[in-house]
């Protein structure tokens, strides 16, 4: 969600006449978009803020905070790091450019949750030249115990399907080849009677796409309707991010996710049947109020039961405002957090191991969207499972589909060469 408000931001700024440069010391505006989730981001963007407000060279330069902990802790921010010149909250980041305009070198701090700004408008610069996101709704309004989003994002809103086709449109025809929907709950999307799945078609009818994705799907409504998409729809990606939270139905009451694991359980199966190749990655807790060991192994049974492909696992961080923060102890011991959140880690990196050893042999359609970062003799790139695969060749590759043979396999990444 960060990564694609920040490309509608890079348009709205360059529309003004700005440009992105390569590294802070030449920057005249600093802008960190900044995440909440958990306590852990909120330290990394303060830390990050702190790093940033010495690349401020003299009064002109401007350093500006957006995004959830803006929102969340407004003049706070300003409190603590007096260097930052604007705290823009979730529904205010895209108003920079008006307001670098009008600027009087006054700090602005704004955290009204309704915008002005037209961000629909401005349709996203990709991150990465073949990759890109493009927002279909906004906010959420699930307020599961944990999360500290909906206080933050406002509720949920649906973009126009139109506005959404011009923005994948506009992205396909930059060269952008993999693109994801992305929302809080993608599933819930609706526009006059227009359902998820309508969209999805839709999309993949009305422009030339060659891979879609989205994220994220909340079990509790994902319908069988969407299940077909991934049987009728090659150009729909065989991948999807569900998150679990728990596999204690217990637990998954007390979060308020309005879905048991059995109910999960059935929609894995139906997924695997609609897409036998279909890889899956969730998101996992651990240490949630009053879990206790039994319900954690519960967690466990299910990451050895379904075979994630991969899993974000979290320690659960008590979030102020939130259900769970307000009415619940945190009564799970942090270094008994930390061992579970090890335990699950450890077990789910062997079921990654294990699932991506069975690629090797197989041949699989890698869009190459750069180097690698370790060695740039060797090009990486992404399966339509959103695994990444290292590939050694001297031919120029990026933003090509390559047919690559896996021929090595560890938890995180896959091994390959170009295929005759
Ligand atoms: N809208 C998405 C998730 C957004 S937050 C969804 O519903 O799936 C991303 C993930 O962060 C969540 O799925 C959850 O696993 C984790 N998370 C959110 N709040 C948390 C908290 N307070 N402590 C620990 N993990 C949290
Ligand atoms: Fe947070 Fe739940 Fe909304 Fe996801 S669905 S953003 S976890 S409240």
């Amino acid at each position: 969600m960060n990564l694609a408000d920040s490309g509608i931001l890079a348009a709205a700024m360059e529309s003004a006449g700005y440009k992105a440069v390569a590294d802070p010391d030449s920057a005249g505006v600093i802008i960190l978009n900044t995440c909440s989730v958990r306590e852990k981001a909120e330290e990394r963007a303060l830390g990050r803020l702190a790093e940033l407000v010495r690349f401020k060279k003299d009064a002109e330069t401007r350093i500006c905070a957006v995004g959830c902990m803006a929102q969340r802790l407004g003049g706070r921010l300003v409190e603590r790091i007096p260097e930052i010149d604007f705290v823009l909250g979730t529904e205010r980041l895209f108003e920079l450019p008006a307001l670098l305009d009008r600027g009087n070198g006054q700090v602005v701090v704004d955290t009204a949750m309704s915008s002005t700004a037209d961000w629909a408008e401005y349709p996203p610069v990709p991150d990465n030249p073949y990759v890109g996101y493009v927002t279909i709704t906004r906010g959420c309004e699930n307020y599961c115990a944990y999360c500290i989003v909906p206080y933050l994002r406002g509720p949920e809103r649906h973009r126009k399907p139109q506005a959404i086709i011009n923005d994948v449109n506009h992205l396909t025809a930059q060269g952008v080849k993999d693109l994801t929907q992305v929302g809080q709950n993608v599933n819930s999307y609706q526009d006059d009677g227009l359902h998820f799945p309508d969209l999805i078609r839709m999309v993949l009818g009305e422009t030339d796409l060659p891979r879609l994705r989205f994220i994220t799907s909340h079990p509790k409504d994902l319908s069988d309707e969407l299940i077909a998409v991934f049987a009728e729809h090659s150009r729909l990606a065989g991948h999807i991010h569900l998150p679990l939270q728990s596999g204690s139905d217990r637990v998954l009451d007390k979060m308020f996710r309005r879905y048991t694991y059995a109910h999960y359980r059935g929609l894995v199966e139906k997924l695997r049947q609609a897409r036998p190749d279909i890889s899956l990655t969730t998101d996992l807790i651990v240490g949630f109020p009053t879990e206790t060991a039994s319900e954690y192994h519960m967690t466990l049974d299910a990451v050895r039961e379904i075979r994630f492909d991969s899993a974000f696992m979290f320690r659960y961080s008590a979030r102020q405002g939130t259900w769970a923060a307000e009415h619940l102890a945190d009564d799970v011991a942090e270094e008994e957090k930390l061992r579970r959140l090890h335990g699950l880690i450890s077990l789910q990196k062997d079921v990654s191991s294990e699932v991506n050893q069975k690629e090797i042999g197989r041949v699989r359609e890698v869009l190459i969207d750069g180097a690698s970062r370790r060695d740039p003799a060797v090009w990486k790139g992404k399966t339509e499972g959103n695994k990444t695969v290292l590939v050694k060749s001297n031919q120029p590759m990026p933003g090509r589909f390559i047919p690559v043979r896996i021929i090595r396999a560890d938890s995180w990444t896959l091994h390959g060469e170009v295929a005759p």
